[in-house]
C-alpha cells in the first residue's frame, strides 16, 4: 500500500535535500496553512517533498486501486469508477475566503465510496458529468471522516472521463450489509422519532462544546453554532429493520418546515430509497445507517428490487 508516515516522509525530504528538520517543519506548517487544514500533516509533507522535487515513492506506472484496497490511509491513487450520486456543491467561508467542495458516491465492483473534490477546475468539471458515468481518478487520497475512509481529490488530481461500462457490486439488503458498507436500498418508513437539535459548527457540523458562554468546533476553534438536526426513522425493506440516522441537510430536507405529527403521518408506510453507510452502535448493540440521501421512490426502481 501506498502510505508513509510523517516521520519516514521528512527523513527522506532531509536525505535527499540537506535542509534541517526545522526548516522542513516550517514548510509543512506553512503548507497546512496555506491550504487552511483540509489536508493531513502526512498529506502537507508529501506536498512539500513534491515541490522539492524529492521522490518518495519508486517511479513506474501509478497502481489501480479498487474501492475494496482504498479503506486506509492511501495516497496517489488512481481509481477507475461510476459515479452514482453527485451531492448539491457546499460553500464555505474558511479565514474569510469563499470555497466549493463537492461530493459525489461512486462505485465500481469491489463496493461504493464518498468522493470528495475540493480543486475548483475539477468541481467544474465534475458537475458536467451525469450519473452513470465512468470515470478514472488520478492522485487521489484518502482521509478519515467518522471512521470512514473516503477519496479526496486536490488541485493535483486529474479526473477523466472513460468510455466503458463498468460492473457494480451487487446491492446489498438490510439483512446481508454489514458495518462499514455502503448501503443502496428501498425501504418502507415504519417509525419516526421526533427530530432533536444540536448545536454545531457551521464549517465543519461538528458538534460544539460551550466553555463561558463560548462556542468551541475541535477543528474552527471559536464559533457561531448553528441548531442542526438529526432525525431516526426505522425502516424494513422486506428483509430485517434497521434505524436510520438522519443528520442536517438529509434532515433539514425530510422536516422541510412541517410539524412533527404531519410529517409522521405522511412518513409512516411510505416507500422510500435510502442511501448511506452502516454503522455499529455501541449503545444500542446494533447496525444502523447514517444516510446521505433520503428520497422519494421511483416507482419502475421499486418494482425491480422487488
Ligand atoms: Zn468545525
Amino acid at each position: 500500500m501506498l502510505q508513509q508516515k510523517y516521520d519516514t516522509i521528512l527523513e527522506k525530504i532531509i536525505k535527499e535535500t540537506g535542509l534541517t528538520k526545522p526548516e522542513i517543519e516550517s514548510r509543512i506548517r506553512a503548507k497546512l496553512r496555506e491550504l487552511q487544514d483540509l489536508i493531513s500533516q502526512e498529506g502537507a509533507a508529501h506536498i512539500v517533498a513534491n515541490e522539492l522535487k524529492v521522490k518518495l515513492f519508486e517511479q513506474g506506472k501509478p497502481q489501480e486501486y479498487t474501492i475494496k484496497e482504498i479503506q486506509q490511509r492511501t495516497y496517489g491513487v488512481k481509481l477507475t469508477a461510476k459515479i452514482l450520486n453527485k451531492f448539491d456543491v457546499r460553500v464555505f467561508t474558511k479565514n474569510g475566503q469563499e470555497h466549493r467542495v463537492f461530493s459525489l458516491i461512486i462505485g465500481d465492483s469491489t463496493g461504493r465510496v464518498r468522493l470528495t473534490i475540493w480543486d475548483e477546475l475539477v468541481i467544474d468539471q465534475c458537475i458536467l458529468f451525469p450519473e452513470g458515468t465512468v470515470i478514472t481518478i488520478e492522485n487521489g487520497y484518502t482521509r478519515e471522516n467518522n471512521g470512514f475512509f473516503e477519496l479526496h481529490v486536490g488541485s493535483k488530481a486529474k479526473i477523466t472521463k472513460e468510455d466503458k461500462e463498468l460492473d457494480l457490486a451487487p446491492k446489498k439488503r438490510l439483512k446481508d450489509v454489514a458495518e462499514n458498507e455502503f448501503l443502496d436500498t428501498y425501504a418502507t418508513v415504519v417509525d419516526m422519532f421526533e427530530p432533536r437539535y444540536y448545536d454545531a459548527c457551521p464549517e465543519c457540523n461538528r458538534k460544539v462544546n460551550m466553555e463561558n458562554g463560548d462556542y468551541f468546533c475541535q477543528n474552527h476553534k471559536k464559533v457561531l453554532p448553528q441548531k442542526t438536526p438529526i432525525i431516526n426513522l426505522v425502516i424494513d425493506d422486506g428483509t430485517d429493520v434497521m434505524r436510520v440516522v438522519c443528520f442536517r441537510d438529509v434532515a433539514e430536507k425530510i422536516i422541510n418546515d412541517k410539524p412533527f405529527q404531519e410529517l409522521k403521518q405522511n412518513l409512516n408506510g411510505s416507500d422510500m430509497k435510502f442511501k448511506g453507510r452502516v454503522v455499529f452502535n455501541s449503545m444500542s448493540g446494533r447496525k444502523e445507517l447514517r444516510a446521505n440521501i433520503v428520497e422519494e421512490a421511483n416507482p419502475e426502481e421499486l418494482l425491480q428490487q422487488v
